[in-house]
């Protein structure tokens, strides 16, 4: 039996992961879906935010839906979203961005990088080290050169090897995997290549990098589609994966029924495309364009008044009468 554990976390993920929910277990009743507490909720509640034991619990599942958890500017407050892609280490955080005309991936090294942890910090001099190890970078490559034979595409390769040492090792380790690959691919300067992006979209298909250049990347680029309440991503290991949404736990708009749940939705297609069920995720993303474009259903981030429950029910109602 396939096991979906959810992950609703804090803020709007409590109005956006229900929404995906509900969607997925219209395509899959026959899934066992299972709840996950974590994030600052739970933290008020027990004094920490992801306990041993939801780690265990995460593993259980075939594949994990998680909303958003809010990351308190308290100090010595672990961040639930490390800790989690650290455990189930989910090396490739897989950001798509589709539009008119442009169909791109965007590929994250998940682990490494200036997010490795490795930091001093005193009043007048603090430093974070960025680590870029081979195994790292071929791990990420790989990933991001199957994705390319699966899109019959090809590969850009973002990094700033003219200024980073740890870029030149990485940048060299993806045009070789590359190469032996035998895919076509190029390289460029990660700024030169936010910019480019913005305005020639179609000239990429697959694009990989770093941890926080691709963190970054991937914001810019949800310019391209709409903004946050939009972008969907995955997070993949060798062993677990988990599907959320770009966006946070947007505190500011929190309890209000009206957030967008598209984000959260795409992020259930992508999880069902994981576990094999292309059509399913098809469905979804076919049933998404026609509750905006034919119902004309829209909630607020897209200049229309619908709430987040009502946006998630016009795609049921798509769904179920196709
Ligand atoms: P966090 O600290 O959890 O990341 P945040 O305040 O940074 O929270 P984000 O979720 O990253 O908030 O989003 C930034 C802003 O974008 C929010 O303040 C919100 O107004 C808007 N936003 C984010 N997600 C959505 C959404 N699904 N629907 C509508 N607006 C959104
Ligand atoms: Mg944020």
């Amino acid at each position: 039996m396939t096991k979906i554990a959810v992950v609703e976390g804090d803020g709007i993920g409590h109005e956006v992961i229900p929404v995906a929910r509900k969607i997925l277990e219209t395509l899959h009743p026959e899934f066992e879906y299972f709840p996950v507490e974590v994030g600052y909720g739970k933290w008020e509640q027990t004094g920490c935010p992801c306990a041993d034991q939801q780690i265990t619990e995460l593993k259980t599942a075939d594949a994990v839906l998680f909303g958003a958890v809010t990351t308190p500017p308290m100090k010595d407050y672990q961040s639930v979203v490390l800790r989690i892609r650290k455990a189930l280490d989910l090396y490739a955080n897989l950001r798509p961005v589709r539009g008119d005309g442009f169909d791109i991936m965007i590929v994250r090294e998940n682990t490494e990088g200036l997010y490795s942890g490795i930091e001093e910090f005193s009043p007048d001099r603090a430093t974070t080290l960025r680590v870029v190890t081979r195994a790292g970078s071929e791990r990420i490559v790989r990933s991001a050169i199957r994705l390319v034979h699966q899109r019959k595409g090809h590969l850009t390769i973002g990094h700033k090897a003219n200024v980073l040492k740890s870029d030149v090792l990485f940048r060299d380790i993806c045009n070789s995997e590359a190469q032996k690959a035998g895919i076509e691919c190029n390289d460029r300067f990660i700024d030169a290549l936010a910019l480019d992006l913005l305005q020639h979209p179609a000239a990429y298909d697959v694009v990989v990098t770093t941890n926080i250049f691709g963190d970054i990347l991937s914001d810019v680029a949800s310019f391209l589609v709409g903004g946050l309440g939009l972008a969907p991503s995955a997070n993949i290991g060798d062993r677990y994966a988990l599907f959320e949404p770009v966006h946070g736990s947007a505190p500011d708009i929190a309890g209000k029924n009206i957030a967008n749940p598209i984000a959260a939705i795409r992020s259930a297609a992508m999880l069902l495309e994981y576990l094999g069920d292309s059509s399913g995720a098809a469905r979804i993303e076919s049933s998404i364009n026609r509750a905006l474009d034919q119902e004309g259903i829209r909630t607020r981030d897209l200049g229309g008044s619908a709430g987040t429950r009502e946006f998630g029910d016009a795609v049921i109602r798509e769904i179920c009468g196709e």
